[in-house]
């Protein structure tokens, strides 16, 4: 007969290992299903988006910042030092049960059964959707949704390059592609960046950065290299061609929640899982979210974290109340 485990959490990024951190200190020996590195069509990592980022600045506890993945890396150490099991494996089904155990299917075949879930597999990245823009995506044709990990390549050094979106992300990408691009384009749809005044004024001092306002790409030019894009003006619907060596998609992302279709969660609108006011608790007893997958408003690393320690706390008292540990 399968153990069952007390809590398997889904998920390695701010909140999967935080939550680990508190569950194997209350001595709930969790086991983290981290996932396994894919594209998608751009890179989804475990780590989640840390993976994909520079310097972390804004994680109180790093005065000078410090790179996401060396962040990750310490979180995880961290669990693992209280006795976190770690399985490099996806999730790809789960079926929940009201009164439990709930049953998880990974990609291997296996059915991982557990008293409490922590669901934190965060969001991934946001495509415009248009055919050529996906398709050299794929191939590694110039267009990525991650400047980060992408945008140091050769291929992209003194060219012309170009961001897509108006917020916060944008504009990170945008800035870290100024430093060895010839030119960098911000390629928004309105008039007003969405992004935080210092990460635009960070873009906007370069003396290689332009915004071009009101546009919209409609297509991507290029058989198996990126040549430019066709932009359409939201105002006048006025058609144009920018040339470009490379194209960084920066317009959002979305909740990692595909392997939980048919399970009987509560999303919201957009498609987050939906939680019981100030807890982690979503419609199912014993499964709880926790970051980015459950995180419409704040989205960040910091917040993700305090979810995660929310979600394991939450736990415990689940597995307490029901004399499950
Ligand atoms: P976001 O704030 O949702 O911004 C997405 C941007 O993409 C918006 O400007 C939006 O335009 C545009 N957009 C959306 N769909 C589009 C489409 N189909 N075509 C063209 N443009 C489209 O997402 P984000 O920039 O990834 O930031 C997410 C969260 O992470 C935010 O809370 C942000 O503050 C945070 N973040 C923080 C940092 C930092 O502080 N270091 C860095 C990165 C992200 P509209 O403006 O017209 O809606």
């Amino acid at each position: 007969m399968t153990s069952v485990h007390k809590l398997v959490i889904i998920g390695s990024g701010p909140a999967g290992w935080t939550a680990a951190i508190y569950a194997a200190r209350a001595q709930l020996e969790p086991i983290v299903y981290v996932g396994v590195p894919k594209q998608d069509p751009g890179p989804i990592l475990p780590g989640g988006q840390l993976m994909l980022t520079t310097e972390v600045e804004n994680y109180p506890g790093f005065p000078d910042g410090i790179d996401g993945p060396e962040m990750m890396d310490r979180f995880q150490a961290q669990a693992e030092r209280f006795g976190a099991k770690v399985v490099g494996e996806d999730i790809t089904g789960v079926e929940f049960s009201h009164d439990g155990p709930h049953r998880l299917h990974t990609a291997g075949g296996h059915v991982v059964m557990a008293h409490a879930v922590i669901i934190a597999t965060g969001a991934t990245a946001n495509w415009i959707g248009l055919e050529n823009e996906l398709r050299l995506a794929r191939s590694g044709g110039g267009v990525s949704a991650c400047a980060v990990c992408d945008g140091a390549l050769p291929a992209f050094r003194n060219q012309r390059l170009a961001v897509v979106g108006g917020g916060d992300t944008a504009m990170e990408e945008a800035t870290y592609l100024t430093k060895f691009a010839s030119v960098v384009y911000v390629i928004h749809r309105r008039d007003e960046l969405r992004a935080s005044r210092i990460m635009q004024e960070r873009f906007l001092s370069r003396e290689n950065a332009r915004v071009l306002w009101n546009k919209v790409v409609v297509d991507v030019l290029g058989e198996s290299k990126i040549t430019g894009v066709r932009l359409r003006d939201t105002l006048t619907g006025a058609e144009s061609t920018l040339d470009l060596k490379g194209l960084f998609i920066a317009i959002g992302h979305t909740p990692a929640t595909k392997f939980l279709r048919g399970s009987g969660l509560e999303f919201d609108d957009a498609g987050f899982i939906a939680l019981r006011s100030r807890s982690s608790q979503t419609n199912i007893p014993g499964v709880f979210a926790a970051g980015d997958v459950a995180d419409p408003r704040y989205k960040q690393a910091v917040t993700a974290a305090g979810m995660g320690c929310q979600a394991a706390l939450d736990a415990e008292h689940y597995l307490n109340e029901h004399g499950l540990v």
